[in-house]
């Protein structure tokens, strides 16, 4: 029975039988030209071998049952439609053969061109070309280069030196001046090169050709690259990418063929028009490559009217069809145009908020939807600095600005040369003539990526947009010479290690480092440019979207902030309070001595004075942050590193206290705080006497704390502000940690707030393992919960917060253990759950309990989605990602709309 499924499951489907919507089965490329092929637009035929097929031959090694006799049908089908015969010698059929994941990755996977062709066909390529011989060769080597690279391995470099050492016979460095016979020779030589590195002769079958390069497309799925993006971009691992064969058109015919790229809208600035590069007398992999210098779409419209007319209307319905940006592949093929792709485009960051408000301008989407086809990791990156200019800075040169942003750097020109500077913390910008997916780790490592060749669409700008770096592609001025690892520019040489500036948006180069300047995006949170105002097509598209968002939230959001002039920033960038203001950075500077009297007290009485005087200090800090936020709750958490952390280290001391012996100078009050640190000492100090543990040791401590947070809320009152602080007590482990501070506490607070009016709310931390299996009790003795989800991670995983990302989390990471930092990222299955548990049980135990999160993952994009699903009430995180915040709270609201009970 088993058996009788696996023959009869499909595998394969024609362009005609899929849809859009089906880009997990049939990826997106697939998907893609099954809409435009039932859209009636003009699509080559072909089929597309499912990724469920890719996942049952990684998942064996072989192709699943059934398979093969599908292709055959199918195959079959495309030679009926095409007239034409795959292998036939007299007038081939040939196929491209190319990866389609539902996630696209450029560059990633393979694509092999012009499959069918052998020493017979070729000939027969040549006469159906009307005598083209040259073609016919061009496309033959093609085919064996790529096949050789892509299928069987064989490195690149030996075909590109083959092709330079004929173009150099031949006194020439353009590629269209070889000829037929010069082409010939090429596959002679290339054929060659294939026997050499593969051990047999290129396969002459073109069904052993397909059927490899079919097979070369599903192991390409696991290629190192690939996963390296996937883990990059969070692409799950097991999704398996399909395989579109396709009828080949050929955009190298002659001058009245060609291929371009086009985008309905520019991807970089999101503005309307025209955008795209199109390269006369060329198949597709010239463009993408970069490799000969493309023009602007525009001058098609003189090249070849009738096609720019046919594309503008195909890119009219496409954009109405899909209601978003869609980037384009076509090949003109003697004045015939073809779509051989499109896809919802990639953009910059700036031009996803653009596009989403011009789409809602234009009626094709709501602001719902606007919201959702934004996100926090753009925002973030539009609140990145941008270069500060004057005339001090002359551009050396001036490439296309492919990602926006101001990177400064040292010069590097290999992928291997990034990544080992960049461990060793060095920023550094990746030169390169042009980019290949073998340079992906030094993209990834660099800060920026510079390339003398390749327009908007070539390799080194579709990935740094992707990655959102910054990118300057085709500065041409630049004569990059990487085994010298040097460029020239304006008659001057820069070095490896030399310091160059890229601006990704004008597309300028700098000599040296320009300093950079605050974006536009956060002068309008600052409130120094009024959205209302200006003209600015992005900050007036930021303002609206967020306005939307902030009206849909279900999340509040705060702040982490310890200082007044933080919560006022905060303030501005739209927190809705403090969650978390952490009080031990109070206890340094000059009040370091107040602190080292109080741990080296030798009675109740000096402790009792060094806590007198720091009283008055603490009740300050407060009033200044209460103020502040003027009557916005102010979540004050008592002290919770372990006390040494304010005395000197060890070490130092030691020395100190030694040298000073030795001069015979008088120590007496060194070595007293030697033998106490000496005394603290721990081997695991965030695992020792930290927390709610030194509040219940040393008397007085948080008492001190607790009276100042009371009295200083008194003394904003009294004043005619208002305040509403909370107090919250970390590290809980156990209800009866709690029980006994807040005893103190509320003494405290009833003595000093009298009939003030002021009310001051008692909770705790939930970042314990111990206390989130335990909420259920601790919701007895806590008025809300805060979810500190750093040491939850912590100590859900038993990874040192201070130590581990250092030593082996880029291990993890390789191994794909996990996809991202769970300290950047919150563990769902794991520390998720956690909080899923202490947030039923607490609610469960005290109805209406106040719930947040003040870990690092209260501004981490895809946590907030879980914390809203979750239920809590809020999430707060630094000032700077409060408005990242207030975003994804308004699209987690938007997404589960409907779904959402609370
Ligand atoms: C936490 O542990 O998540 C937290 C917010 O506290 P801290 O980072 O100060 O330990
Ligand atoms: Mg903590």
């Amino acid at each position: 029975m088993a058996a009788q499924e696996t023959v009869d499951h499909k595998y394969v489907y024609d362009f005609a039988e899929g849809n859009k919507d089906l880009k997990d089965l049939l990826g997106g490329k697939g998907a893609n030209l099954a809409e435009m092929t039932n859209l009636g637009l003009p699509v080559p035929p072909g089929f597309t071998i499912t990724t469920e097929a890719c996942k049952a031959y990684l998942a064996t090694g072989r192709q699943p049952d059934g398979l093969a006799g599908q292709i055959e049908a199918h195959l079959e089908s495309l030679e009926r439609e095409m007239g034409r015969r795959l292998g036939d010698p007299d007038d081939p059929l040939l196929v491209s053969v190319r990866s389609g994941a539902k996630f696209s990755m450029p560059g990633m996977m393979e694509t092999v061109l012009n499959v069918g062709l052998n020493d017979r066909s070729v000939i027969g390529l040549a006469s159906r070309a009307g005598g083209n011989d040259r073609f016919a060769w061009d496309s033959y080597r093609r085919l064996i280069q790529m096949f050789g690279k892509t299928v069987c391995d064989v490195p690149g470099e030996e075909f590109e030196h083959a092709i330079d050492d004929a173009k150099r016979a031949k006194g020439t460095d353009n590629d269209l001046d070889l000829d037929a016979d010069d082409l010939r020779g090429l596959v002679d030589t290339f054929k060659k090169i294939f026997a050499k590195h593969t051990g047999r002769e290129f396969p002459q079958e073109p069904r052993e050709q397909l059927d490899l390069a079919i097979r070369a497309v599903f192991e390409s799925w696991n290629a190192e690259r690939a996963v390296v993006y996937r883990r990059q971009e969070r692409i799950p691992a097991d999704l398996g990418t399909a395989v579109n064969v396709v009828a080949m058109v050929f955009g190298n015919l002659g001058a009245d063929s060609g291929t371009g790229v086009a985008f309905t809208r520019d991807p970089g600035s999101g503005a309307q028009g025209i955008y795209g590069d199109y390269l006369a007398n060329a198949q597709g992999e010239d463009v993408v490559a970069g490799i000969r210098n493309t023009v602007p779409l525009e001058e098609l419209e003189r090249i070849d009217k009738k096609s720019y007319d046919e594309l503008l209307d195909y890119m009219a319905r496409l954009e109405e069809h899909y209601k978003d940006l869609c980037d384009i592949e076509f090949t003109i093929e003697r004045g015939k145009l073809w779509m051989l792709q499109t896809r919802v485009g990639k953009r910059t960051a700036a031009a996803a908020f653009v596009i989403a408000g011009q789409l809602v301008d234009e009626g094709l989407i709501d602001l719902d939807e606007a919201l959702h086809r934004v996100n926090g990791a753009q925002l973030a990156q539009l609140m990145f600095p941008r270069f500060q200019l004057d005339h001090e800075y002359e551009p050396v040169a001036k490439g296309i600005g492919a990602s926006p942003g101001a990177a400064v750097g040292k010069a590097v020109f290999t992928s291997a040369r990034a990544v080992e500077l960049a461990a060793e913390g060095e920023a550094v910008i990746l030169v390169r003539r042009e980019t290949n997916p073998d340079d992906l780790n030094g993209m990834i490592a660099a800060q920026g990526i510079l390339t003398s060749r390749g327009g908007k669409t070539s390799h080194a700008a579709v990935v740094a947009r992707g990655m959102g770096k910054t990118c300057v592609s085709g500065a041409d001025e630049l004569q990059v010479d990487v085994p010298a690892k040097r460029f020239r520019v304006a008659g001057q040489t820069v070095s490896e290690g030399d310091v160059v500036s890229i601006d990704g948006t004008t597309g300028k180069v700098y000599l040296g480092e320009v300093p950079v300047m605050p974006s536009e995006v956060v002068q309008y949170f600052e409130g120094t440019l009024d959205a209302e105002r200006t003209d600015d097509p992005l900050v007036r598209a930021v303002h609206r979207i967020m306005t939307h968002a902030d009206a849909k939230r279900r999340l509040a959001v705060r702040a982490n902030a310890d200082t007044g002039a933080d919560a006022a920033r905060a303030r501005r960038f739209g927190a809705q309070g403090i969650g978390l203001c952490r009080t031990e950075h109070m206890f340094l500077g000059d009040r370091r001595e107040l602190v080292e009297r109080l741990i080296l007290a030798s009675g109740d009485q000096e402790r009792q004075q060094a806590l007198a005087a720091l009283l008055p200090l603490q009740r300050e800090d407060f009033v200044e942050i209460f103020r502040e936020m003027d009557g916005l709750p102010v979540t004050v958490r008592l002290i919770d590193p372990p006390l040494h952390e304010f005395l000197p280290p060890l070490e130092q001391l030691a020395v100190n206290v030694a040298v000073a012996q030795e001069r015979g100078e008088d120590v007496a009050k060194e070595e007293a705080l030697l033998a106490a640190v000496r005394r603290m000492h721990e081997e695991n100090p965030m695992l020792g006497l930290r927390g709610v543990r030194l509040g219940l040791v040393i008397p007085g401590l948080f008492a001190m704390q607790v009276r100042a947070i009371a009295e200083a809320a008194v003394t904003v009152v009294r004043a005619g502000g208002s305040a509403c602080p909370e107090i919250m007590v970390p590290l809980v482990g156990a209800v009866q940690e709690l029980e006994t501070v807040r005893a103190e506490a509320e003494k405290i607070i009833a003595e000093v707030v009298g009939d003030s009016g002021v009310e001051v709310l008692i909770g705790t931390m939930i970042e314990v393992p111990r206390a989130a299996l335990t909420a259920g009790q601790i919701a007895e003795a806590a008025q809300f919960f805060s979810f500190g989800t750093n040491d939850l991670t912590q100590m859900g995983w038993g990874f040192s917060r201070d130590d581990v990302e250092g030593a082996f989390f880029w291990r993890y990471l390789e191994l794909g253990i996990f996809g991202i930092s769970p300290f950047e990222s919150l563990d769902r299955e794991g520390v998720g759950r956690l909080v899923r548990i202490a947030a039923e049980e607490g609610r469960a135990a005290r109805p209406g309990l106040k719930l947040g999160v003040c870990g690092e993952h209260g501004g981490d994009p895809d946590s907030v989605h879980f914390f809203h699903e979750v239920g809590l009430d809020y999430v707060s995180c630094s000032p700077f990602r409060v408005p990242v915040a207030r975003l994804e709270a308004g699209r987690a609201a938007v997404e589960t709309q409907g779904s959402d009970s609370r």
